[in-house]
């Protein structure tokens, strides 16, 4: 029998996890359909019970429903435990289990699609949501010299930096940065997805530096084109982010990592 999954959030019509999903069914030959569920915020929990009660075998969760899911879940793997957020939920004997498969996407594709090393590095992260929560551990382990995370709301920044324990992450202010060079500042807000702006500083960019906007789309995002703007060394976008997390969430459930490269090299195919 078809064994079913599904990826849950709110906005969720713009999600590409079930065209992701399904190819890499077609891939690995694993029976599986994967559908998007639109949730209203106050029903996370409901809507996840009556999922699996009816049979489901998995779901991705996406904003905003990161943390819902971290408390929902009762058991939790150590990426999940470190950023108190959870984007896979599986269900084991009656018990949820969740995972946080954002960050080992992210750095799967920083650093083995796009070859580069962040040891020693100056990061900004913008953001201090369930996305930016996934990534600051896996981030760490990568032996960057310095993160900074910097957020709309100040103290979820703060808060975000001192969950982390680490005394490289410090939280800050935008009007903080004015003074500080980055070799890398990753978008983990969801702006691109309202089409805002986000008020950091032109000058923290050196012509070394990369952009990444986690959000994913057929054209350079607002972020994107500020980073071509002030001269950043390379500009991406989150497509490979997240195939390398779609992939992880399918190894988790089926057994099976499927091969990403056959994904990544029609990106135009997908995004249009
Ligand atoms: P979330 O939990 O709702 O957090 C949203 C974040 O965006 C918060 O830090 C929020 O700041 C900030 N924000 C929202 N509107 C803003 C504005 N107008 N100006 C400045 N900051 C603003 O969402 P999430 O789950 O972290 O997702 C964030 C983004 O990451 C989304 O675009 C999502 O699609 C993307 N994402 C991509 C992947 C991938 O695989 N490529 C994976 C995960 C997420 P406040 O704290 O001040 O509200």
């Amino acid at each position: 029998m078809t064994d079913r999954y599904a990826v849950i959030g709110n906005p969720i019509k713009h999600s590409l996890s079930p065209l992701i999903h399904k190819a890499f069914a077609l891939q690995t030959g694993e029976d599986i359909s994967y559908e998007r569920i639109l949730c209203e915020l106050d029903t996370f929990e409901e809507t996840v019970d009556k999922f699996f009660l009816k049979g489901g075998k998995g779901l991705n969760v996406t904003l905003p429903f990161k943390h819902d899911a971290f408390y929902l879940s009762k058991r939790k793997s150590d990426f999940a435990s470190k950023a108190e957020a959870v984007n896979t939920i599986t269900r084991k004997d009656n018990i949820f289990f969740g995972d946080n498969t954002d960050g080992v996407g992210l750095i799967r594709d920083l650093c083995i699609n796009n070859q580069l090393s962040l040891v020693g590095c100056n990061i900004l992260l913008i953001g201090a949501g369930g996305a930016a929560k996934g990534i600051v551990h896996p981030l760490l382990k990568e032996n960057p010299k310095k993160l900074t995370i910097t957020n709309r709301t100040l103290q979820r920044a703060v808060d975000l930096a001192h969950l982390s324990n680490d005394d490289r992450v410090n939280g800050c202010d935008f009007d903080d940065l004015n003074e500080m060079k980055f070799d890398i500042v990753i978008n983990a807000t969801s702006v691109s997805l309202t089409g805002d702006s986000i008020s950091i500083p032109d000058n923290c960019l050196s012509k070394n530096s990369w952009v990444y906007d986690m959000m994913y789309s057929n054209k350079p995002t607002g972020f994107m084109e500020w980073g071509i703007r002030n001269g950043a060394d390379k500009v991406l976008n989150g497509f490979g982010m997240l195939v390398e997390q779609a992939a992880q969430s399918f190894l988790i459930w089926r057994g099976v990592l499927p091969n990403t490269n056959v994904i990544l090299s029609k990106s135009n195919s997908f995004l249009k």
